[in-house]
C-alpha cells in the first residue's frame, strides 16, 4: 500500500484527499491519501521520509520550501521555484508544477483572454503569471506588499503595490491570494477591488468549495466567474498520473475524481 499526503498550513479545507483516494478506490490502486498539517516548512523533507511517502502535494505556504527540499526539479516547476506535486523516486524526492496547466483548464471556457491582473505574488501567482507569459498574455501583478514583486518584474510582468498601482483594462482578474480562504477579507481594499472589476470581463479565484469576498463582488456586478474547483481538478488529474506513474490515462483518473465532487 502506497501513502501519499498534502502538506500544508492551513490543510483541513483540502478537497485532495477525497479527490484522489476517488481515483485508488475505483481504479484498483493499492494506496491511500492523507492530509497533514505541516507549521514549520523546513521539516518538510524530513516528514517526507519519516512518513515513508510515495508522494505528496503541497498547500500555503510550502510551495517555495517544497523547491528546494527537492533533489530534482522537472519541467515547468524549474521556470517558477514552485513545487505543488512530489515523487518519490530511488530514495529522491522528484518535484513538479501541475497547478498552472491546472489553472488553464479551468479556464478553457473563457474567450480571447490577452491580459491578466493578478492579485497576490505568491507561489500560485508565480505559476500562474509564469503559464500566462508563455501565452503570450500580458501580464500586470497587484499585491498588498512589494517584497515579492522583484521576481515578475523580472520576468516582464507590470507590478503594482496597493499604493501605486494604475488600472488598466483587462480581459482576466484573478484572485490568487489566501484572502477569504478563513476570513471575509477582501485580497484589496474595497474601492481597489471595485475599480477593478470595473474593467475585465473575466474572475476568477484560486481558492474552492465557498463564495469568497472577492467573487460574491463579481457577481454583484454580474461578471463571469469561476471559482478554484475546475483548477484543483485540473492539477489533481495531473498530480495523480505522476503518483500512479503513468499506469492510468488522464480521462480515468479524471472521470474517477470527478465523483468525488459530488461526495
Ligand atoms: P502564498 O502563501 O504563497 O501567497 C499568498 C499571497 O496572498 C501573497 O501574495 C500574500 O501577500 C497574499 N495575501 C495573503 N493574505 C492576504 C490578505 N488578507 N490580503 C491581501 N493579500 C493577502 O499562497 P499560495 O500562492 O500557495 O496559495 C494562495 C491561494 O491559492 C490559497 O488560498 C490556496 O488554497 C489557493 N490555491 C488553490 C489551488 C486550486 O487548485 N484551486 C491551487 C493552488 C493554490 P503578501 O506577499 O503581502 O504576504
Amino acid at each position: 500500500m502506497k501513502l501519499f499526503t498534502i502538506f500544508g498550513n492551513p490543510v483541513s479545507h483540502s478537497r485532495s484527499p477525497l479527490m484522489h483516494n476517488s481515483v485508488f478506490k475505483h481504479l484498483g490502486y493499492p494506496a491511500c491519501y492523507t492530509r497533514t498539517y505541516l507549521e514549520d516548512g523546513s521539516t518538510l523533507r524530513e516528514t517526507f521520509f519519516n512518513l515513508k511517502l510515495s508522494g505528496a502535494n503541497i498547500t500555503i505556504p510550502h510551495k517555495e520550501v517544497a523547491f528546494k527540499a527537492c533533489d530534482e526539479i522537472r519541467g515547468f516547476a524549474n521556470k517558477v521555484g514552485v513545487v505543488n506535486t512530489i515523487v518519490e523516486e530511488n530514495g529522491k524526492l522528484i518535484g513538479y508544477n501541475t497547478d498552472a496547466d491546472g489553472f488553464l483548464y479551468a479556464i478553457l471556457e473563457f474567450e480571447n483572454i490577452k491580459s491578466v491582473l493578478i492579485l497576490g505574488a505568491g507561489g500560485t501567482a508565480k505559476a500562474l503569471a509564469i503559464k500566462f507569459l508563455e501565452e503570450n498574455m500580458q501580464v500586470s501583478v497587484l499585491n498588498r506588499s512589494a517584497k515579492r514583486l522583484q521576481f515578475f518584474k523580472t520576468v516582464g510582468c507590470k507590478t503594482f503595490t496597493w499604493s501605486d498601482f494604475q488600472l488598466s483594462s483587462y480581459d482576466l482578474v484573478v484572485n490568487t491570494t489566501s484572502a477569504g480562504l478563513n476570513d471575509t477579507k477582501l485580497p484589496a481594499p474595497k474601492e481597489l477591488v471595485a475599480s477593478v472589476l470595473g474593467a475585465t470581463r473575466y474572475t476568477a479565484d484560486v481558492i474552492y468549495g465557498k463564495l469568497t469576498p472577492f467573487l460574491a463582488l463579481a457577481k454583484e456586478k454580474n461578471l463571469p466567474c469561476k471559482d478554484g474547483s475546475d483548477m484543483l481538478l485540473g492539477q489533481g488529474i495531473l498530480a495523480n498520473e505522476l503518483f500512479v506513474r503513468g499506469k492510468f490515462k488522464k480521462q480515468q483518473i479524471k472521470a474517477s475524481m470527478q465523483k468525488s465532487f459530488l461526495l
